[in-house]
């Protein structure tokens, strides 16, 4: 996925009280394909516009957008009629909650099976029934639990029942939107290791998102990191971990608790709220909550800049990379 000065803009209120919500803006990434790519922010960020943009889910107000997974190639800000339909097949999504993304009137079979049915994947019901206990099988289902309803199981097997259901049309493509949030931390590991074997058994490529660093550190080779509908950091997730750049990205760290005794908690802790993306501050758009804010940051906004495949939007990154803490 390459995805290029990608927004998404939302007109709020009426004829008297318009207002753009900038929900994604001028957001430039590129997710290779095999990739396991986190993106991380606090709520309000635009994380989970930018995902159902490039799930094709939300209207691409500017920019664009192109998938690509060497056998086609989808640009996604024009998509529609049966390239749209294709796509749908090829790009799916994991929801947050496991308890309220499953229906408790259909059992678990109907449940995966629902997106071949619409789509018409397979030919027959016998089709589908193999195809479900294939995929079934992949996400540690037995044919005992696709006769239940979903009340029967727990968090961790209801995620593993939604991840069934994605992955049923054969998706390259996966957007994790928050998948293991709502889950207890001993069943997010389970959640997680089933995630990363499936993406090495069917060649998936995954955009995660969360707002959980130390998640994000342990599942994914590449982070992005977002505020206010930007893209203010982006990096190999070993470099991001071993020196971020972008103080907002440092005061996510800090909100890590540590287990070393010496760590006395100096680093930035953040503070204050996300502005409002209706009224947005002026120059860079962290400059309200960044105590190393200083005049030009109020009045011009910084573009990612890159260096050894690190890139950053702060124009302060270098100083305070060099300041040595007191
Ligand atoms: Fe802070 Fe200025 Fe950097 Fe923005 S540009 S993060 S306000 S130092």
């Amino acid at each position: 996925i390459r995805a290029d000065g990608l927004s998404v803009h939302f007109t709020l209120g009426g004829l008297f009280d318009r207002r753009i919500l900038k929900a994604v803006d001028n957001v430039s990434l590129d997710i290779e394909q095999g990739s396991f790519f986190g993106l991380v922010g606090e709520s309000g960020s635009g994380k989970t516009t930018l995902g159902r943009a490039l799930l094709k889910a939300v209207t691409i107000s500017k920019g664009s957008a192109r998938y690509d997974d060497g056998e086609v190639s989808h640009d996604l800000a024009s998509l529609d009629g049966p390239d749209l339909k294709d796509y749908r097949k090829r790009a799916q999504l994991i929801f947050q909650d496991p308890y309220a993304a499953l229906s408790p009137r259909m059992t678990v079979r109907d449940i995966i099976a629902e997106p071949l049915e619409v789509m018409g994947l397979t030919a027959n019901r016998a089709e589908t029934d193999e195809r479900v206990r294939e995929i079934a099988a992949k996400c540690r289902l037995n044919l005992e639990h696709l006769r239940r309803f979903p009340h029967a199981f727990s968090g961790g097997q209801r995620q593993r029942i939604s991840i069934a259901r994605a992955l049923v049309s054969g998706p390259k493509f996966i957007v994790a939107d928050e998948s293991v949030a709502a889950l207890d931390v001993s069943i997010q590991a389970d959640v997680l290791n089933l995630l990363k074997q499936l993406q090495d058994e069917l060649g998936l490529t995954f955009l995660f998102i969360s707002h959980d660093l130390s998640v994000v550190a342990h599942t994914c080779d590449h982070v992005a990191v977002m505020y206010l509908g930007r893209l203010v950091e982006t990096a190999p997730t070993r470099k991001l971990f071993a020196a971020p750049r972008h103080p907002y990205t440092k005061a996510l760290f800090s909100a890590i608790p540590s287990l070393d005794p010496d760590d006395r908690g100096t680093a930035q802790k953040l503070t204050g709220e996300i502005p409002s993306p209706t009224n947005q501050p002026t120059g860079c758009k962290f400059h309200t909550r960044c105590p190393h804010a200083i005049d030009l940051c109020m009045r011009e906004e910084p573009q990612l800049e890159s260096e050894g495949g690190h890139d950053v939007a702060c124009h302060r990154w270098k100083e305070l990379m060099s300041a040595v803490p007191a």
